[in-house]
């Protein structure tokens, strides 16, 4: 049995031509599936005949929430939601004055071992596909009977070591006939896979592009993250700036500031060394302090002088201050306990 939620015009399209079904009725059955209806009975427009036959190999099935936890401050909502096999999927809904921004993820764990990150404790679990990310949203937005604005695929997972389900679902999610959202509302957020970078600015989709940087020395930033090992600082510099050059849209670092570690003079100094001729912009985040790793916030004064370094050598900066925000610019920080039910 396979669920049409998730399944492409061209493989609904599919599914009507192995059964001889004109291709109208494919319309009709994608349109139905992404109106956000659970069961097939509910196309009111098909045949009985049709329905009866679809029935025999598909279904519709979408994520389930199963809890929501309320953050103190912000008008921010934290979305627990379960999978078929029964995983949990964290989603962030996040309140701002330009709109609903939903933060999504795109793996059930993940493997990428930042040391900062809450997400990784439990390692790699699996892949999601393309209707589990797109289900996230439908959910939020049936929940709040809201329309979400913007996407941030920031949650736990690295999209862009789930390619190609996270294509599909860029593709899915921009549809006309399901949520239409503009391919500039959305941002994908990257620990840095280089060679993945060069395909997304390649693939055409337009996307806004996020890269978690944390440290601009290379022997540094492979031990708090490991993917630095296999992708150098200078090969994702180049990669960010191919991105920039094809698709005229700015990069932006997150910088996530731990005391002691990378918030130095010397390292703002090297940042900007990196950066300097990247049209960019670096988000600084003090960091949300994460339960049995040594990680601690960076100090009111290495904040600002950190920030007047960056800015002094004209690299557009921003510095992160709210909770709500710091979820939206730290993936994987979800579950660092800042959250009470309500
Ligand atoms: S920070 Fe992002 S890429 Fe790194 S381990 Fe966490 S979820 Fe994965």
């Amino acid at each position: 049995m396979i669920n049409l939620f998730g399944l492409s015009k061209a493989d609904i399209q599919k599914i009507a031509n192995e059964n001889n079904w004109p291709s109208y009725r494919a319309a009709q059955i994608f349109e139905w599936v992404y109106k956000g209806i659970d069961t097939i009975d509910e196309m009111s427009n098909l045949p009985g005949l049709i329905r009866e036959e679809l029935k025999n190999k598909y279904y519709i099935y979408q994520m389930q929430i199963i809890k929501k936890l309320r953050e103190n401050k912000t008008d921010t909502v934290k979305y627990l939601l379960k999978t078929e096999d029964n995983l949990q999927i964290e989603a962030v809904l996040m309140n701002y004055k330009h709109g609903i921004s939903v933060c999504i993820s795109t793996q059930a764990g993940c493997g990428m071992a930042c040391a900062f990150c809450a997400s990784a404790k439990d390692g790699m679990i699996r892949n999601l596909t393309a209707g589990e990310m797109l289900s996230q949203i439908y959910a939020i937005q049936k929940d709040t009977n809201t329309r979400v604005d913007n996407i941030v695929m920031m949650g736990s997972g690295e999209p862009l070591a789930n390619f190609e389900n996270t294509m599909a679902f860029l593709n899915l999610v921009s549809d006309e006939d399901t949520l239409n959202i503009s391919k500039r509302s959305i941002t994908l957020s990257t620990c840095g896979l280089s060679d993945k970078i060069y395909a997304l600015a390649d693939s055409g989709a337009g996307i806004n592009l996020s890269v978690s940087l944390h440290n601009p020395i290379q022997s540094q930033r492979e031990k708090i993250m490991p993917v630095a090992k296999k992708y150098s600082i200078d090969e994702l510099i180049k990669a960010c700036s191919y991105y920039t050059c094809k698709t005229k849209r700015r990069v932006t670092f997150e910088y996530a500031l731990i005391e002691g570690q990378n918030d130095t003079s010397y390292h703002a100094e090297q940042l900007v060394r990196k950066l300097k001729t990247l049209n960019c912009l670096v988000n600084l985040i003090p960091v949300n302090e994460v339960e049995g790793k040594e990680i601690k916030k960076s100090s009111e004064n290495n904040i600002k002088n950190f920030y007047d370094i960056l800015t002094k050598n004209n690299i557009n900066t921003t510095i992160r201050r709210t909770l709500g925000s710091s979820i939206n610019a730290a993936c994987g920080q979800l579950r660092a306990g800042i959250y009470k039910e309500g």
